[in-house]
Order: C-alpha cells, then structure tokens, then sequence
C-alpha cells in the first residue's frame, strides 16, 4: 500500500527544519554538550558556536554581532521589545502606535499595557491590509514612546512599507534631536523573503524567529540597535550581554544560524520559486472552483505581498469544514491563523481589512515552501474543487450568518 500521499502547504504556521540545519544543530546536542558559560574546552566549543553564529545572523541583518540578543522565540523577542521599551521609557511619555491587524504576540502585549495605564493607537488598515508612512506619522504626538508595525502579515502576506515608515520616523528625530520614537518591527513572516538590513529598514529593534525559516522552533532572535536602551525581561546569570538570562539553547542558536546562512543563499531563488507556483495555483484555483475571492494585495504586488502566501475566501462554506476535508486528503493549510484555529470568529485581520462576515468564514491561507513541488500543487488543484462542491451541496449556506448585520457594507468603497 502506498503511504498516504501529504502536502504540507502552512509554511505561515511553522516550518521543516531543513537538513543542512539539523546536521548543524546534531553535535550541539552530543559531543559540544557544554555550556558556553563553563571555561573548560568544552565550554569554549558551545561559546565559539554561539559567538560565530551571532555574527552569521549579524551579517543576515547588515549589522554587528553586540546587536544580537537570542530568545526563546519570536513572542519573547516581541514582549522584551514592547515591555521593554514601554518600561524604560515611560517617563517621556505612554503613548504606542500600532496596526489593527498584528500577531497576538504584539496586540496582546499592548493590551496589558494599557490596563497599566499606556495608551495604545491601532491603526486601521486599507483592505489589502496596508498602512502608510503618512499615517503613522500623522498620529504620533509628544507622548509617542514606541511605533511597532509589523513586516508582513502572517495571515494575508501583506508587506508593511517598512523602509519608508522608517525613514520617516528617523527625519522625525533628527527634525526633533529626540531618541523618541523608538521603532520596532515583527519580522517573523519576512525572514525567507524580504530584505532584513536594519539600517534600510531604519528599525531600532527587531525580532524573528527560527520557526519560520526552516529552523528549530522555540527560538528567536532580538536585534536592539546599538544605543538603544530598554528593560531587561528575563533576570538570572550574565548571558547575552547580561540583557537575557538563562543558559543558552545552544543548538537552536547554531540552527538558526545555518537558516539564516540558507536563506543568503538561496533566498531570492526559492521567492522566484514559490511565487510562480502559487501564480500558478491561483490561476488553476480560480479556473476550477466558482465564487472563490482572494484575500490582501493583488498577486502581481511583488512589493506589497509575500511571494508564498496565497489567502482566499469560498462562499458558502465554513472554512473549518474545508480544512477538515482536506485533512483527509493529506493537504495541509489553515483557515487564516494558526493561533485562531480554536475559535470560530473571523479573525481579526480579515475584518479589519472590511471583509464581509460570509467572506471572511469561508477562508483557506495556503502559504508555500521552498521544498513545496508542481506535483503537489496539482494534487490540491485536483481535490480541491471536489472538497467544495460536496461541502456547498450537503448544506447551502450552513453558517449562522446574521445577513442584517451590514457594518462592512462599506468595504466596496473602501
Ligand atoms: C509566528 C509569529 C510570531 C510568534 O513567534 P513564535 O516563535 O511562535 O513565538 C509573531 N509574529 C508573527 C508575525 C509570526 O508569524
């Protein structure tokens, strides 16, 4: 019997690590067990390691390796960035700007924030989830401590004009001789695909994380600029700089540097790569299932959407639904995010972007890999149209829409 066919297509959610990174990381585990903090030979091996691949990462970013702080993740990265910042500079003002449609990792941040009392502005987006420069200059005021906006968006694939925002916040303090604000971007979804220089992007901090780069989960990687001071979160021995403590995980931190040395590698080839087979999947998508919409930037946006992502809405069916048969097919994707996989509400993002309420439940995030094949693409272009045609015949309209609520009726003069 052939094992059963699976095409993994939620590289958004996390990826494979690839193998090159896990031959890297293996003798971390074993032979170079030690801990870098030890001053004995074996000691010194881990310390090397973390030592050469701060660097590696450093050059990734256009950047020196004392800006490097390792985490456990792109949520510590991001909670040490915001927390950090707010904390330590509270005496010049509370006031944050930031998007309606970021991570939970950031909007959850800021909620505790303002139960102490910060005050938080969540820009809107337009409907293909994009902020300008110009509004987020327009709503910074004498109190503006921190501007977090992040890279790309893991829902829709959406590029936040980052350079710009960036450049703009820097005349600004120059115009003002002020440190404030300070700038923060979540690039957790950029890693594989967009240009990570901090001195283009202007970013004062920065976080990602291995998870989504074909590196190990469970660790992630702060940049603060040189000059820039914020409060520590984790308090214990002298690692990293004495700014995070804990014994560092050295096999994650060798991993991520080998991601890293990967995507310098072969970076623009796997964007070539991924963006003419998702062009593809689309094109073979939209020919076989009617009624079918998609979601964020128009393909064709090469600058303004992730080459990988591929987010539409199929009227007349629960987004969960599909999912599940799909599953059974062995393919792979998500509803929108993997973080709202427990809930049935529309996520965040996709109201925000004004998407009708029966829109925004039918929808599939398909996000591609470098490893993603043509065969597997016409695998779900063979099964996909069957899936929805059985799912709109067994219940038309099976959802508990409430057709008088209208508050998107806006969203077509958007
Ligand atoms: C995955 C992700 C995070 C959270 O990163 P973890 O490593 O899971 O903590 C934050 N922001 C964005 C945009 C993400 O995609």
């Amino acid at each position: 019997m052939n094992p059963k066919k699976e095409v993994y297509l939620d590289y958004a959610a996390t990826s494979p690590v690839a193998d090159e990174v896990l031959g890297a990381m293996e003798p971390y585990f074993s032979v170079h067990f030690g801990n870098p903090s030890s001053i004995y030979s074996r000691g010194l091996e881990a310390r090397t390691a973390v030592g050469e691949s701060r660097k590696t990462i450093a050059s990734f970013l256009g950047t020196t390796a004392d800006t490097i702080f390792f985490m456990s993740g792109g949520t510590e990265s991001i909670n040490t960035a915001i927390f950090g910042a707010a904390r330590k500079h509270k005496e010049y003002g509370n006031h944050i700007i930031t998007t309606a449609i970021e991570h939970k990792a950031v909007l959850n941040s800021l909620k505790a924030l303002e139960k102490e009392g910060f005050e938080v502005t969540y820009l809107p987006v337009d409907k293909h989830g994009l902020v300008t420069a110009q509004q987020i200059m327009g709503a910074i005021t004498n109190k503006t401590l921190l501007i977090s906006i992040m890279y790309a968006n893991n829902e829709i694939g959406s590029i936040e004009p980052i350079a710009d925002i960036g450049k703009e916040i820097l005349k600004f303090k120059k115009h003002n001789e002020s440190i404030y604000p300070l700038f923060h971007t979540d690039a957790c979804q950029a890693t594989n695909y967009l240009d990570m220089h901090v001195e283009k992007l202007h970013a004062d901090l920065l976080s990602f994380n291995g998870s989504k780069m074909n590196g190990p989960k469970g660790c992630g990687v702060l940049y603060m600029r040189r000059g820039v001071k914020i409060e520590q979160m984790i308090y214990g021995g002298s690692q990293e700089f004495g700014f995070r403590a804990g014994t560092e995980d050295v096999p994650s931190i060798v991993g991520m540097a080998k991601a890293v040395e990967l995507i310098m590698q072969n970076g623009e080839k796997n964007a070539n790569k991924v963006r003419k087979l998702r062009d593809y999947f689309w094109e073979e998508t939209q020919r076989a299932v009617p009624k079918i919409m998609l979601n964020g930037p128009a393909l064709e946006d090469t600058d303004k959407r992730l080459p990988n992502n591929l987010h539409i809405s199929i009227l007349d069916i629960e987004g969960e639904a599909l999912l599940l048969y799909l599953d059974e097919k062995g393919i792979m994707c998500s509803t929108g995010s993997a973080c709202n996989s427990s809930s049935l509400e529309p996520s965040h993002v996709l109201t925000e972007c004004g998407l009708p309420y029966e829109y925004a439940h039918g929808t599939l995030r398909f996000t591609l890999g470098a490893s993603t094949t043509k065969e597997e693409i016409d695998y779900v272009i063979d099964h996909l149209p069957g899936v929805v045609e059985k799912l709109r015949k067994m219940s038309p309209v099976n959802l508990e829409i409430d057709h008088t609520d209208n508050t998107h009726a806006q969203y077509h003069q958007k």
